[in-house]
């Protein structure tokens, strides 16, 4: 058995006689642990260690295997990698609303999420009126039904109010019918999409998808490297790809970095394949992300898109899985088990002989290594579909402390596209209105008192507020230090961009994305659909607005601050820097109309300012791949990170220095070659009130890691106060 607990190993359980011909590997059952009584995974069986006297499981509680033999296998993998409970692998994997936590006595059968959904369904039926016409709210809701077909009541109700007794009199008058009914709850509900047919493809797609699907007919493992620039016709390959595995009755796993910022995708999907689409991402509530993967766990579902934990999906005969932006660091799980979906879906994709395409316009340094090795295979889109020119575009070098954020040629530029009714975007990776608030008196900033950062002043809310604990003061406010009742705005952010463009085009159209605009829901798509209808004239945004879409009318994109984040101490921002500004020049020019983009930078000089300005990836990887090699960072060695967290600043301190002592002496005695770096405070020293400190392990060779991690687990006792994660090939070191 594998429990859902932070604990190492397996468990033996004894099977009772009466649930023998119930048990089965993969399947649920209740046993009794410590004073507790926890859900448990059965894993199989195997003969116990000698003189344990074992206890009885209580209840079997699926009918079925939740899991196959395959994904248990996978799993395992996970485990062993990743250096993690099996039980906390397993509960990552499933859905939130499957696993009942230590629920008391064998009667827990109530599984949350578990329960069928049942739904009163309604619609109007051809009765006969009734002599006097109906009035009021009951000829409402009537003409609401004859119109609209089935609803649910909770429609009618969110649409009517309280509408039963109304209801009842109308169904007693045969004028409609109620059902319940088993539904799945529809994340697409009320969103109808036009079904479209395949593109004939240009020559560099067609060439591409012919690779993939010998791969695909040839049944075994192999892994592919699509590189295609933006607007290079990546989606349509994927797309052919996978109704080319479905005519072979075969599923498709596609992991995209995040749902909600990419509804076009999605969209797409619906449009080519219809019903039969599975989508699993963070916006779900726990009961719809249950009956996604109950549909999907049926076979109802052979095509599956999520985010990262989409990589856990039930599917079974995975014949391809897509990894669309592979670059992307939302593929990482940041807590709990730190897995990398990019790279178990190389895992999961030799496990089940599929072919696997990894998509990027800016691939990772680390994978065009391994096509330089031979462990994976490149397949390029180097044009734009319908020979479409990539964006001219015009550095505009600018100074670091710079208090005009938009620059004279920028703004003669939006003014241009304005007059000619044309769409332009604004890229400035920092939100809220001035980046912090300062004393002109003593200089004290205004910082969290929770993190070591400062807070972020947003006018529109009349406070300030921290970016990762959301800990708020009202602002302006005067300063905590001196008591100075003017604090200075410094820096400057989106909302502050979004007011001097209403200030200087009071007629344009102008709309703002960000996570402070996008809340809710909907938030993404109702400012994407907007720009999409040529509603929106300026977009201001951060990232957000730098991912895959696909903005036809969007001429001018302006990018303030280009080096925004090359300056974190982090190997990997030079990189980051790379990929975010490709992507946002890649914004301008998709439609009919040539692009532009002015770029304003204090460092045009720099390589990943440099090679992004001149869309030379290929530049930008020669630097790159030298400057990791050279410090032994990957693709050139491999990382672990562990790190250590306390609200006692002592205690993190002192019990990163313990491990620290630790780890060199394990090193010294395995002779095992590998650095380790730290114990160090990590850059950001405070977060939501713990103190924070990290060691880095770098290691040529991954065995060199791994043993030294086992021989320290094996030998690390667990202190209350200090809280200690090991993260694997680690991707944010902040
Ligand atoms: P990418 O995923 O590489 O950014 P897309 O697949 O989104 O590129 O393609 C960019 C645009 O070109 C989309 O509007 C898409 O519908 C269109 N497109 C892709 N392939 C073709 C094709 N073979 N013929 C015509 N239009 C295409
Ligand atoms: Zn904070």
């Amino acid at each position: 058995m594998a429990v859902p607990l932070p604990l190492e190993g397996t468990f033996h359980y004894r099977v009772p006689t009466s649930l023998a011909d119930q048990l089965q590997p993969g399947v649920r059952v209740l046993v009794p642990f410590g004073r507790r009584t926890l859900t448990a995974y059965t894993l199989g069986s195997s003969r116990p260690p000698e003189g344990q006297p074992l206890k009885d499981i209580l209840a079997v509680l699926d009918d079925g295997p939740l899991l196959t033999e395959a994904e248990l296998a996978f799993f395992r993998w996970v485990a062993d990698y990743y250096l993690h409970p099996l039980g906390e692998v397993l509960k990552t994997a499933l859905p939130t609303g499957i696993n009942l936590q230590s629920k008391k006595g064998a009667d827990a059968e109530t599984i949350t999420g578990g329960r069928r959904v049942l739904r009163q369904r309604i619609a109007a039926a051809t009765g006969q009126l009734p002599s006097r016409p109906l009035r009021g709210k009951a000829a409402e809701l009537l003409a609401f039904l004859n119109a609209a077909g089935e609803t649910s009541s909770a429609e009618l109700r969110a649409r009517f109010g309280e509408c039963s007794p109304h209801l009842r009199r109308l169904a007693e008058l045969g004028l409609v019918c109620m059902e319940q009914r088993e539904v799945y709850r529809n994340p697409f509900s009320g969103d109808q999409v036009e079904r479209d047919q395949p593109k004939p493809l240009m020559p560099h797609q067609q060439t591409a998808l012919q690779a993939i699907l010998a791969a695909a007919d040839n049944g075994h493992f192999t892994p592919f490297l699509l590189h295609g620039i933006t607007g290079s016709g990546k989606t349509e390959v994927y797309l052919q790809a996978i109704a080319h595995c479905r005519v072979q009755g075969k599923g498709a796993l596609v992991l995209v970095p995040e749902i909600a910022l990419t509804p076009q995708l999605v969209r797409r999907f619906r449009a080519r394949f219809g019903d039969g689409i599975a989508v699993l991402h963070s916006a779900l509530s726990d009961g719809e992300r249950y009956d996604e993967w109950r549909r999907i766990r049926r076979g109802e579902a052979p095509i599956v898109i999520g985010a990262r934990s989409a990589i856990f999906a039930p599917l079974e005969r995975i014949g391809i899985i897509v990894v669309d932006e592979e670059h992307e660091a939302s593929f990482k799980q940041s807590d709990g088990l730190r897995y990398n979906a990019r790279d178990l879906a190389l895992v999961r994709g030799r496990d089940e002989a599929a072919v696997v395409v990894l998509g990027s316009a800016t691939p990772l340094v680390t994978t065009m290594q391994a096509v330089r090795e031979g462990r994976l295979s490149l397949l390029e889109l180097p044009e734009r579909v319908a020979g479409r020119p990539l964006p001219e575009i015009m550095p505009i070098t600018t100074r670091l402390t710079s208090d005009e954020p938009l620059s004279a040629p920028l703004l003669a530029e939006l003014a241009t596209n304005l007059e000619r009714g044309e769409q332009s975007l604004l890229f400035l990776n920092r939100r809220g209105f001035a980046t912090w608030l300062s004393c002109p008196a003593c200089g004290a900033t205004l910082t969290c008192p929770n993190c070591s950062v400062s807070l972020t002043y947003h006018r529109s809310r009349g406070e300030s507020r921290c970016h990762y604990c959301d800990y708020t003061v009202p602002a302006p406010g005067t300063c905590p230090a001196c008591g100075e009742p003017e604090l200075k705005e410094l820096g400057v952010g989106t909302e502050r961009i979004e007011a001097e463009l209403r200030a200087r085009f009071p007629a344009a159209r102008i709309a703002r994305m960000d996570s402070d605009t996008t809340a809710g829901k909907d938030g993404h798509s109702r400012i994407l659909s907007r720009v999409a209808r040529g509603e929106v004239d300026i977009l201001v945004g951060t990232q957000m607005i730098a991912k895959g879409h696909d903005f036809p009318g969007v001429t001018l994109v302006g990018v303030l601050q280009a080096e925004g984040s090359l300056y974190l101490p982090d190997f990997r921002a030079a990189e980051r820097t790379f990929q975010v500004l490709s992507q946002v020049i890649g914004r301008a020019g998709r439609g009919e109309l040539p692009g532009r983009v002015l770029l304003q930078t204090a460092n045009p000089e720099q390589y990943a300012v440099a090679k992004a300005l001149t869309h030379d990836f290929a530049g930008f990887c020669g630097e790159e791949l030298a400057f990791r090699q050279e410090l032994g960072y990957p693709p050139f060695g491999f990382l672990a990170a562990l790190q250590f967290s306390s609200i006692a600043e002592g205690t993190a301190q002192e019990g990163a220095a313990q491990a620290g002592r630790l780890l060199t002496q394990l090193k010294a005695r395995l002779g095992l070659r590998l650095e380790i770096l730290g114990p160090a405070p990590a850059p950001l020293y405070r977060l939501r009130g713990r103190f924070r400190h990290q060691i880095l392990l770098k290691a040529a060779k991954r065995a060199d890691l791994r043993r030294l991690l086992a021989a320290y687990r094996s030998r690390r006792s667990p202190c209350p106060q200090l809280r200690e994660a090991l993260d694997i090939d680690p991707v944010d070191l902040l």
